[in-house]
């Protein structure tokens, strides 16, 4: 660790120059990586390898995922450095072995089928504060992460209280709540592209955020290793409280008792009711409220003006709904929970139902937010 920095975990894993000594191998430009923007196509069969050193096999993957749903991953690795990351996809390619990479595990519905071929379990860990920037490895949790940014004095992310999942995930979704989203305390973003087998360096800019996205979300083929967060000096005790408000507000609107992934849908970007600019859509933003089709939403900034995907949910008559032991949460209409030995099958036939009743009553598409991994036809 540099002078001057303070670390908030054991250790610091980035390994610059042993992953780039690995990387000296023939590289070749094809990435092993699903490609991916919310459906993650599964291999359809297992990978020809019959075995691979040093990885785990057949591992059970709704132990490792917050939706506890979901059948094995065919081979398993743990990666805590950049050497790790460097080896294993070298690994991958070298036979041919399709990969995907697991934070979390906080948005995904792993299909029942698991998947066909290497999962690489994100656990490059630890926090760097130096004075306002605030540097951390992608499988540092966000709990983690806001707990350090809070004992360093350092606002920005307080809005993201009690928000599950890592680094790693946050920044490829670009998460958000409350108004704040990961972009905007982004100073740089470090990854290494599979293709290239190469690490890249992205400022904000670069990164193109976007609503639940980001470059590496719309370009598969990177896995995110690291960020550093330009943070503004704040004070300690009103970062704490903060984020125990927004922890709190969770606990008491999220069915946080039960397994799920979050939202299922996106919010509805007001745009797809009316024209930006047009006097409807001036009327809802200025007034934060919208009858429409029978119904009242109110209008809010997400960060873009949007009505709420739960209370289209609800309106249709879908709360408590139930296929199996996936059941749409009475308590937040665009959860689907697991209450039960749910399989990723009644969850999806839920998914299914809810778009073609919401599509039916109002005449809009709602877009999966969660990460859906299954097979492709
Ligand atoms: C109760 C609950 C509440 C939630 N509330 C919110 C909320 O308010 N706002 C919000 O935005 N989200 C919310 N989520 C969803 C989720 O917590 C976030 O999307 C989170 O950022 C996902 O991070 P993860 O590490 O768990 O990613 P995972 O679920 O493990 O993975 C999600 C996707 O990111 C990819 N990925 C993960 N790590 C990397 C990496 N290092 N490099 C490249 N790709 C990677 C995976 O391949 C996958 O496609 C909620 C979830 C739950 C369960």
């Amino acid at each position: 660790m540099k002078s001057g920095s303070k670390g908030c975990g054991h250790r610091f894993h980035f390994e610059w120059s042993r992953a780039r000594a690995l990387i000296q191998i023939k590289q070749n430009r094809r990435s092993p990586l699903a490609t991916t923007q919310n459906e993650i196509p599964q291999p359809l069969e297992p990978a020809p390898a019959r075995s691979m050193p040093k990885f785990k096999e057949n591992v059970p993957l709704a132990k490792i995922t917050n939706y506890k749903i979901g059948g094995p991953a065919q081979f398993f690795f743990e990666a805590r450095n950049e050497a790790d990351i460097a080896w294993s996809i070298k690994e991958a390619k070298k036979r041919r072995v399709r990969c995907f990479i697991l934070g979390g595990g906080t948005n995904l519905l792993i299909g029942d089928a698991g998947w066909n071929g290497l999962v690489l379990k994100m656990n490059i860990s630890g926090v760097i504060a130096k004075g306002t920037l605030l540097t951390a490895g992608a499988g540092v949790s966000m709990e983690k992460l806001t707990a350090c940014a809070a004992k360093h004095s350092l606002a920005g992310l307080d809005w993201a209280g009690g928000l599950p999942g890592t680094l790693g995930g946050a920044i490829r979704g670009n998460a958000g709540c409350f108004g704040g989203e990961i972009k905007d305390n982004v100073k740089t973003v470090r990854s290494f592209n599979t293709k290239t087998m190469r690490f890249v360096t992205r400022n904000a800019a670069e990164c193109r955020f976007g609503y639940r996205t980001s470059v590496f979300k719309q370009h598969p083929g990177e896995i995110i290793l690291g960020a550093t967060f330009r943070m503004k000096k704040g004070s300690e005790k009103e970062i704490r409280a903060t984020l125990r408000k927004e922890k709190t507000w969770r606990t008491t609107h999220h069915p946080l008792e039960y397994p799920s992934a979050g939202s299922v849908f996106k919010n509805v970007p007001l745009s797809d009711i009316f024209a930006p600019r047009s006097k409807p859509y001036r009327d809802a933003v200025k007034n934060l409220s919208l009858n429409y089709r029978n119904s009242s939403f109110s209008v809010k900034t997400d960060p873009v003006p949007v009505i709420a995907a739960a209370k289209l949910i609800g309106e249709s008559g879908l709360a408590g709904v139930r296929r199996g032991g996936a059941t749409i949460s009475r308590k937040h209409t665009n959860f689907i929970v697991n209450t039960g030995g749910a399989t990723a099958n009644e969850v999806l036939s839920l998914m299914a139902l809810i778009q073609a009743k919401v599509y039916r009553k109002f005449g809009l598409r709602l877009e999966p937010e969660i990460q859906i991994v299954r097979p492709t036809k």
